[in-house]
């Protein structure tokens, strides 16, 4: 027998004569004939297929997030046989032996696949807190090298995933995960392991494996580990959506096992709760009797009762005796059996027959949830929308509309960047308040300069050149004049750069605050401030030189300057007739007018020219820049969000995008 008549057996469970009789077949019996019984099978096999459908939907969008679905957990002493009963059940060779091997909780998800895709597992689980995100990929559970078949498939968030092909690694990606997160000890761990295995060979069943109840600690256990481990069992079994699978050898006091006393604390009524014994060719001679009458409901009475199965022991693991053959082994020791015989008519042993039960079970289970499900979700739903509504919006989801949502943000940017360059900015601290405090420090500075000349030692008459005395040289002024204005150069390039500081933080406020989600869109928009203000920076720096360049020229026509000519010689001149001069003491007062006029022309052509090219040319050459992004862009990277409210807005979409897909499912169910 193959592992896929083995899942056959639990998909179709109908073929068994147990559930004959509960469908009123009063005809059925043992000899009923195979043709009357497939009319039956596939009678159940419809009413109980759409359940587990969907719940594998509801699964499938990923709903258990948010509600619990559900599922069974197996729950027993260690070594009670709790993982050998999950392999038997779902075909998948799971970590076994004695002392404590199950020391995280793990959550085996079969999804039967069609379509001739091979066996597939994905074995995952949350990373540990203080585990770098780096290392996740190298420091696995299990080195990559070692993946036969298997690779490490990829790892998002706080999640490892290991993803293999290979069904006998299955129990060394289960030990290296354990091991991680319980460390290699004997410790147990809460961490759920989850293992999803698709196959067409399995059924669609979710089981959780726990950790058995230890009574005593072994060494290197802490004192309270059996109070941690019922502790953890607890969690799981006492959800109303869990059908608690209690497993217990019939070689051990039944009675007074722990795991049915717990059982029975969460689930009185024994309506989800269902027994399984084990170990039934290791029981004590003359003690068969007391089993059966345990299995006949005598002593503990559940109501759903009690079903015994003999897995493969140690010996057979050893030998490697496979699962099929187990299977056959199981039916010839119940046949073969003095006292159990009788058990396999009464549908009270094998796995085939707990397989059958357990299917049944679940989907009765389903069925009495599923209102209350329901409403939960209908609820959720409810909630999360609201949440939504009080969520800071955020682009649309929709491309048309994402698109639309970064031409208006990027409209608004311009918008702002236009009326911050022209003074009209409102709020905050006024750039304009700024700048004419960096001008009047300028302009202070251009006032100090000024002097009279009379002191100049060049204009004494020790440093003349080869003119004779009363003669005057011009060019000896000219480069006096030349001078002292060059000194205004560095002061001037000094303007420029404290004049760009302060731009570049305006118009980076603007960014932060019209793109405050959109870190992408950030980062563009403060490279081309960057950009534009580096090249604007040179272009002024090169205008500057310029500038001084010509101020070597002295020249002016400047009223004042002939105003000041008119006084020292009171005669009127105008440009075309200039008087001749004799006198040196008359030279230091024209001089001393002539920058004036320089000073004056300096106040404002350097703050105009800063002001045009560091501010306006800049606003204008990133307003363009930044509405040109609107071309060819690529939308959602562009408005890609990573702040706390968009994380949140995120999840909230995700969460009500899981409950509409799954409302719809249970609505379509309903409704058919
Ligand atoms: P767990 O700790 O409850 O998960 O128990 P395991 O499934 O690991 O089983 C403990 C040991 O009991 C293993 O060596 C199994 O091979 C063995 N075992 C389980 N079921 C049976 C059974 O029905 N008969 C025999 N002889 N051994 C069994
Ligand atoms: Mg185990």
């Amino acid at each position: 027998m193959s592992t896929s008549d083995l899942s056959s057996l639990l998909l179709s469970p109908l073929r068994r004569n147990a559930y004959d009789d509960d469908e009123e077949d009063s005809d059925s019996s043992q000899d009923e004939s195979q043709q009357m019984k497939g009319a039956v099978h596939s009678y159940l096999e419809e009413s109980i297929r759409p359940y587990i459908d969907l719940i594998d939907t509801l699964r499938s969008v990923g709903i258990q997030k948010d509600v619990a679905l559900p599922t069974i957990a197996v729950i027993g002493d260690q070594s009670s046989g709790k993982s050998s009963v999950l392999e038997a059940l779902s075909g998948v060779a799971l970590p076994r032996g004695s002392g404590i091997v199950t020391r995280c909780p793990l959550e085996l998800r079969l999804k039967k696949v069609t379509g001739g895709v091979k066996w597939k597992a994905v074995l995952s689980y949350r990373k540990k807190r203080n585990e770098s995100v780096d290392s996740s990929f190298v420091a696995g559970p299990i080195k990559p090298s070692k993946l036969a078949n298997g690779k490490v498939a990829h790892s998002t968030n706080d999640v490892k995933k290991f993803e293999f092909g290979d069904p006998s690694l299955v129990e060394e990606h289960v030990t290296a995960a354990q091991n991680e997160l319980a460390g290699s000890g004997v410790g147990i761990c809460d961490e759920l392991i989850t293992l999803e295995v698709m196959s067409p060979d399995v059924c669609d069943l979710t089981v959780i494996d726990l950790p058995g109840i230890a009574r005593v600690p072994v060494k290197g256990q802490p004192q309270d580990i059996g109070n941690q481990i019922k502790h953890l069992i607890m969690k799981f079994i006492k959800k109303q959506e869990t059908i608690n699978l209690v497993v217990v050898p019939c070689n051990t006091d039944i009675a007074t096992t722990e795991a049915l006393k717990m059982a029975q604390e969460v689930d009185p009524e024994g309506g989800r709760t269902v027994a399984i014994l084990t170990k039934p060719d290791l029981i004590d001679r003359g003690t068969e009797k007391d089993i059966l009458d345990i299995v006949h409901n005598k002593v503990i009475p559940l109501s759903k009762g009690y079903t015994m199965v003999k897995c493969r022991g140690q010996q057979q693991i050893d030998e490697n005796i496979p699962l099929e053959e187990a299977t056959q082994i199981e039916r010839d020791f119940f046949q073969n059996h003095d006292h159990f015989r009788d058990l396999l008519n009464e549908d009270k042993a094998t796995i085939k027959c707990l397989a059958v039960k357990l299917t049944q079970n679940l989907v009765d289970h389903i069925k009495t949830s599923l209102p209350q499900l329901n409403q939960q979700i209908k609820k959720m739903l409810l909630d999360v929308k609201i949440e939504l509504k009080e969520c800071e919006p955020g682009p649309p989801e929709d491309l048309k509309g994402a698109k639309q949502f970064l031409v208006e943000t990027l409209k608004r940017f311009s918008d702002q960047i236009d009326s911050l360059s022209s003074g009209e900015q409102m709020s905050g601290e006024n750039l304009f308040v700024q700048l004419r405090a960096e001008f009047k420090k300028w302009n202070d500075h251009l006032n100090s300069t000024k002097t009279t000349f009379s002191n100049s030692k060049e204009l004494s008459q020790t440093n003349r050149g080869r003119e004779l005395p009363g003669f005057s040289n011009y060019r000896l002024f000219e480069s006096l004049l030349q001078k002292h204005v060059a000194n205004l150069k560095k002061p001037a390039v000094e303007l420029l750069n404290a004049i760009k500081d302060i731009i570049i933080a305006h118009l980076t406020d603007v960014v932060s605050q019209c793109f405050r989600n959109y870190s992408v869109l950030q980062k563009t928009a403060k490279d081309k401030i960057n950009n534009i203000q580096l090249t604007q920076q040179e272009k002024m720096e090169q205008m500057i030189s310029e500038q001084f360049e010509m101020e070597n020229l002295v020249y002016t026509q400047d009223p004042k300057y002939f105003k000041v000519l008119s006084e020292i010689t009171n005669e009127k001149f105008s440009e075309d007739q200039l008087p001749i001069f004799d006198k040196n003491c008359k030279y230091s007062k024209m001089m001393e007018a002539y920058y004036e006029i320089v000073v004056q022309r300096m106040a404002d052509q350097l703050p105009m020219m800063i002001l045009f090219f560091m501010l306006k040319q800049t606003a204008q050459l990133l307003s363009t820049d930044m509405l040109c992004l609107v071309d060819g862009a690529n939308v959602s990277e562009l408005l890609f969000e990573d702040s706390d409210v968009s994380r949140r807005r995120k999840e909230l979409r995700e969460r009500r995008d899981r409950l509409s897909a799954a409302q719809e499912a249970l609505n379509t169910f309903f409704f058919y």
